[in-house]
């Protein structure tokens, strides 16, 4: 350890005194004080106190590859000595950013040839922002601005991220969205659908956006930006109609069409990409989190070929960051995409353990009274705390319950997380099937001593 040992009331206190948390009420936190995590193997988490806590979000849902991966740290090192900076921007390249461009190039679905290198999911969004409005500059079409996002959803915190964004808590703070951001609703079938089969559900939300382009004028929308699942919405899974019907009418209006894979990258869904999932071909899309499994900050645009040959052709793009390509990060996101494919990570979700947790997923949460929308694709899944299943009634203060339920869980040692009263989860992608098992045990457990909560409240 190269931290000083301190204990726990100790980096509690100094935590308190001098660390602002992100989204965080911080006056509240630092009445309840930190958990402080030491230490990570696997799936598990540890710790000051020696607790050992099983990862159900596999961090903010990007150490895809586990924890304590030693040939990781390695990698880090040895690029570290060799070269642990250059710049990527005057004409000048490094081995470790050209190795892993290749190797995206080959996991991403075909006519991704070109990836931009941010630093972060949010850098990855506003370099995509940027892009497509100098991709209609090229064009000819500079009046084509518009970029239309979903309310709910989430891309990211910085200006551009949270804008597109529809979480209208972060718009609230910092007078956003910034002009030329639009936003529809989201295909939240659960409480929109009600009359409706999913599948007449998926077309009529995907209409939703022709409504809005039509609103707009075709003539001013550059873009449609759509998470293919809805992460930190609460796992808000699309209808099957729902995406193909967002293509054909991005291609009916020449607009582009641009999917968020921060999180759905990678091999969360058990293919490579969301988009592979659902069947449908973006123009360009954005990644983070799972490319290094978080083991250092670095994001990635994947760029369309007719999109990278456009941008191409205006010359100059105007855009980029310090540590784009960092070569370190480079090295290790290499090493862990590398190990994702070779060690058939990705694979192992969408035949084996992508199928056992979703079975298992419904089976354990499908009986509780309060519990519906039992839901969930390869490792990412979610079920939604309701007070009334006949009538899919919502308890009324959005939120609260949710925060209770994930408390539980949080003193039974198992991280989910609450998005309102969606309780979502997507546990590290080499989580084994006895894993699974013991998960959703103490998952089980954890709902029914939130159901008797509740009765004992008197809240249902
Ligand atoms: C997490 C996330 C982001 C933002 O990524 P950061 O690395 O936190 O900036 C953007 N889009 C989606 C879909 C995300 O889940």
């Amino acid at each position: 350890m190269t931290q000083q040992q301190r204990s726990t009331a100790q980096w509690r206190e100094l935590d308190a005194a001098h660390h602002l948390h992100p989204f965080t009420d911080t006056a509240s936190l630092n009445e309840q004080g930190v958990r402080m995590i030491t230490h990570a193997d696997g799936i598990y988490l540890w710790d000051s106190e020696g607790n050992k806590i099983t990862d159900g979000m596999a961090g903010l849902w990007c150490v895809n590859i586990g924890y304590g991966r030693k040939d990781l740290s390695e990698v880090a090192k040895r690029q570290m000595d060799e070269l642990a900076y250059y710049n990527t921007f005057f004409k000048t390249s490094h081995p470790a950013v050209v190795e892993l461009s290749h190797l995206l190039a080959q996991v991403a679905p075909a006519g991704f040839d070109h990836v931009f290198y941010t630093n972060s999911g949010s850098e990855s969004v506003d370099t995509m922002i940027r892009m497509v409005r100098r991709y209609w500059d090229v064009k000819g079409k500079p009046q084509k601005k518009t970029l239309i996002g979903r309310w709910n959803g989430y891309h990211g915190s910085t200006i551009g991220g949270a804008s597109l964004g529809g979480m209208t808590y972060m718009h609230e703070q910092g007078e956003l969205p910034i002009p030329g951001i639009a936003h529809i609703e989201q295909p939240w079938y659960y409480k929109h659908g009600k009359d409706m089969t999913p599948e007449e559900f998926g077309v009529a939300a995907a209409r939703w956006l022709e409504d809005k382009i039509l609103e707009i004028g075709a003539d001013k929308v550059a873009a449609f930006v759509g998470e293919p699942i809805q992460g930190a919405g609460g796992v808000i899974i699309p209808p099957s109609t729902y995406w193909p019907e967002i293509e054909r009418i991005c291609r009916k209006y020449d607009i582009l069409l641009v999917a968020d894979e921060v999180i759905c990258g990678f091999g969360r869904t058990g293919e490579w990409f969301g988009q592979q999932h659902f069947g449908f071909k973006p123009d360009i899309f954005t990644t983070a989190k799972g490319l290094s499994s978080g083991y250092l900050p670095i994001g990635a645009v994947f760029v369309g070929n007719d999109v990278a040959a456009t941008i191409a052709a205006g010359g100059d793009f105007n855009h980029g960051f310090t540590y784009s390509g960092h070569p370190v990060a480079a090295a290790v996101a290499h090493a862990n995409v590398k190990a994702l494919r070779d060690e058939g990570i990705v694979q192992r979700v969408k035949e084996e353990t992508g199928p056992y947790m979703q079975q298992r997923w419904r089976e354990t949460f499908g009986q509780f009274e309060h519990v519906d929308d039992v839901r969930g694709v390869g490792l990412i899944q979610a079920f939604t705390l309701v007070k009334n299943k006949a009538t899919r009634e919502l308890f009324d203060n959005w939120g609260e319950m949710g925060t209770m339920c994930r408390d539980i869980f949080f003193g039974n040692n198992l991280i989910m997380r609450a998005c309102g009263d969606h309780m979502v989860s997507a546990p590290p992608l080499v989580i084994t099937k006895a894993e699974i098992d013991t998960m959703l045990g103490t998952a089980a457990r954890s709902v029914e001593t939130f159901e008797k909560k509740l009765r004992e409240r008197g809240l249902a």
